[in-house]
């Protein structure tokens, strides 16, 4: 019997949703499997969000992503903002629960092949300085950290900074959300020079209206960058 099996014999590890015991690490349990609303199916290149149809075309746009200016060139997200995805953005939000990060960098990764280069640095959407007090964890963060765990690839966790509180999203329509965050991130003073020529792969938990990465990817064009691209944990889709 290997170590690692012994040990689970006797503390087996549990699911990362419902803390149900289950067989490996950092997982779920096969009910919460099925209640995840995994994006399997085809998706749109840019922001991820599941499009009808069967068989997955190389780049599909959303009608979003061809009406909205994207500041990026692709994206994926794990799974949709709801049932258990939502559950577990929220856990993960209020810091109760760090071993979905782990989870989630695997599922991450398993998805993030055809936005990553050689030249690739992976970086976390910024919290303002405030929240993060307030709140302890920034979420995003987390989840980049994890995900460059998984990817081997290089982590740059404050090459962006926040300059502004920004009012809540929630409750706000889509013009709302772009004005709201508009001009709020920027490369960091002393840090953002490590995005000049690279390819930038922004990671967050959640992606609504896009505005956050726009105006995220925005800040490392105008620091230099390559390219950018986006992760999300999960994309609140339209229908959702
Ligand atoms: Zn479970
Ligand atoms: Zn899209």
């Amino acid at each position: 019997m290997k170590l690692q099996t012994a040990v689970n014999a006797v503390f087996p590890p549990d699911c990362v949703c419902c803390g149900a015991p289950v067989e490996t690490e950092f997982g779920l349990c096969a009910n919460c499997w099925s209640d995840t609303p995994f994006i399997t199916g085809p998706s749109c290149d840019q922001c991820g969000t599941p499009l009808p149809g069967s068989d997955p075309e190389p780049g599909l746009r959303c009608d979003d992503c061809m009406t909205i200016a994207r500041p990026w060139d692709k994206g994926r997200a794990v799974f949709t903002y709801s049932g258990n995805g939502r559950k577990m953005v929220l856990r993960l939000k209020h810091g109760d629960q760090p071993a979905i990060a782990r989870a989630a960098g695997k599922w991450m990764a398993a998805k993030v092949e055809p936005l990553m280069t050689d030249n690739t640095v992976i970086v976390p959407i910024p919290l303002h300085w405030w929240r993060l007090f307030r709140r302890k964890v920034n979420q995003s963060a987390l989840l980049a950290q994890a995900l460059a765990n998984e990817t081997q690839a290089f982590f740059a966790p404050d090459a962006l900074k926040r300059i502004r509180k920004t009012a809540s999203q929630d409750g706000k329509g889509r013009e709302e959300r772009f004005a709201n965050l508009r001009d709020s991130i920027h490369p960091h003073p002393k840090r953002g020079h490590i995005l000049v020529g690279r390819d930038i792969l922004l990671v967050d938990d959640v992606m609504t209206s896009g505005a956050t990465f726009a105006a995220a990817a925005q800040a490392c064009h105008e620091a230099g960058a390559e390219n950018v691209r986006v992760m999300a944990l999960a994309r609140v889709a339209k229908d959702a």
